[in-house]
């Protein structure tokens, strides 16, 4: 199992501004957390901070802490089934290690903590660069608790920042394919960037563009989430898949596809099957340090949102929509919009990306039966799709420049949602980028694995096609084993 933390920017900046002194002494204080429990990783999500009052801790000298604080803080984690983070801070810049004294009253605390919220203790050093290291303490044997370092510590707010351990994702050197790229914007930032865990839900037209640029921009970890097969009909969108194509799963040709380029030699993509309501897409997508939405059903996009704000993962969404003239003469109208969406941000919801009564129908399965389908409106969004690869290749574009802005801030600017007119070829950024004051989903901030099993459902759509395709690929199996047997023969 791998481990990490994440936590808002204004969870880290009031952290910051209380453990990094200016007269330069260590400090110290509590947090809560809740898990996030992924198929590889479990991610302590910080969302509330106990600061210590006056007397409750002693700064002169090695920073301790008394046993009201500690008490106060147990008190609160029980009646609010939080998990407790001993959080404090040392006077250098950079990822820190432990000290001995850090060992000593971690190793103090963690039984304690384990016994009163069931959870392990979660140690976390701050230096002074704002750089963070984290820890989990874990029971290993009776009255024995193991520390193992988290991966990473995941800091999302208009800028996604994370602090990785070294020993668990090295940086490196750039070779010659990233030449161009590193010079760009540095080594560093490079390696901010090809550390990231990255996943993108809907291996569509812009999915699948997405999927190119992010490892030409140097990801070595991707998570692919579809269940849909290749048709026809996307042949004339669908980067590089050809005719011979057809059967194959969107996740599987893309993979296969970036992996026979060999432009990062460690590249590592999960290919599921899946949609994001089933257990193994929604626990793959939090393993995940940001998700792109590339999906066009209301269902997965409301699950994505939620997803979004209860484990603090950025998503970055998107859509094309277009109209030809009702005679068919000519296009008529044709917009498409890119957004960051998330913690800090704004939500899909609050950006009109689905409609709660869609989600509901969609949830309600009469979307399956051909026959309620065929009552619907013409312009319903269950028969609307019209597109173009040319807009996909736009929508791409504006969504790795969302990605990127988001990773770089580059002299410190950030933008929200952009939304392009290609009727009059003008650039809209005139939108809201936060959630209104009553946003339910908003409500989700942190919330973890407490709405998993909420969010989680067959899909009968996804098992359909799977058993349909596993069908078709055992007997193509079986035709292959078939032509070897009679080669081996000659
Ligand atoms: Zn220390
Ligand atoms: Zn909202």
């Amino acid at each position: 199992m791998n481990y990490g933390v994440a936590m808002t920017e204004s969870v880290n900046k009031a952290l910051f501004k209380h453990l990094i002194r200016k007269d330069g002494q260590e400090d110290l204080c509590f947090a809560f957390y809740k898990l996030a429990s992924g198929k590889k990783r479990t991610v302590g999500i910080i969302n509330k901070i106990i600061l210590p009052e006056t007397g409750d801790r002693n700064v002169q000298g090695n920073v301790s802490f008394n046993s009201e604080y500690l008490d106060k803080v147990t008190a609160y984690a029980l009646t609010n089934s939080y998990g407790i983070c001993f959080i404090h801070s040392h006077p250098f810049p950079g990822w820190q290690g432990m000290s001995y004294d850090d060992i000593e009253a971690e190793t103090m605390l963690a039984p304690r903590v384990k016994a009163v919220t069931g959870l392990p203790l979660i140690g976390l050093t701050l230096g002074t660069d704002n750089t963070w290291s984290a820890r989990f303490w874990i029971k290993a044997a009776p009255k024995k608790f193991e520390s193992f370092w988290c991966e990473s510590v995941r800091v999302v707010g208009k800028q996604l920042k994370l602090s990785y351990c070294e020993k668990l994702l090295p940086s490196q050197t750039f070779g010659e394919e990233f030449k161009r790229t590193v010079s760009s914007w540095g080594e560093a930032k490079q390696n901010d960037i090809s550390r990231l865990k990255v996943g993108i839900i809907g291996l569509g037209s812009v999915g699948s563009l997405l999927a190119e640029a992010l490892m030409r921009t140097g990801i070595k970890n991707l998570t692919f989430i579809d269940f849909d097969t290749i048709e026809r009909k996307n042949l004339d969108r669908l980067l590089s898949a050809s005719v011979q194509d057809i059967g194959k799963f969107k996740v599987d040709f893309q993979r296969d596809r970036l992996l026979s380029t060999g432009v990062i030699s460690d590249l590592q993509i999960l290919a599921l099957r899946n949609s994001i309501s089933e257990i193994e897409g929604y626990e793959a997508a939090i393993d995940c340090d940001i998700l792109f939405s590339c999906v066009d059903r209301p269902l997965p996009r409301f699950i994505l949102d939620c997803i979004s704000y209860a484990n603090l993962i950025p998503t970055i969404d998107g859509g094309v929509d277009t109209n030809p003239k009702p005679d068919m003469s000519n296009i008529d109208q044709a917009r498409w919009k890119a957004h960051t969406t998330g913690p800090e941000r704004i939500c899909m919801k609050c950006l009109h990306q689905y409609k709660p009564e869609d989600v509901a129908l969609q949830q309600s399965g009469l979307l399956e039966e051909p026959s309620y389908i065929k009552g619907l409106p013409k312009d319903h969004f269950i028969h609307r799709g019209e597109n173009v690869f040319g807009f996909s290749l736009s929508l791409a574009g504006m969504e790795i420049q969302q990605f990127l802005s988001l990773i770089l801030k580059p002299r410190g600017f950030y933008y929200g949602p952009k939304e392009m007119d290609f009727i009059t070829g003008t650039i809209d950024s005139a939108f809201e980028n936060e959630c209104s004051g009553n946003c339910d989903i908003k409500q989700l901030l942190g919330k973890a694995d407490e709405i998993k099993f909420q969010m989680i459902s067959n899909d009968i759509a996804a098992e359909k096609i799977r058993e349909k395709y596993s069908f078709s690929e055992v007997k193509l199996l079986n035709k292959k084993n078939l032509l070897k047997k009679v080669k081996d023969f000659d």
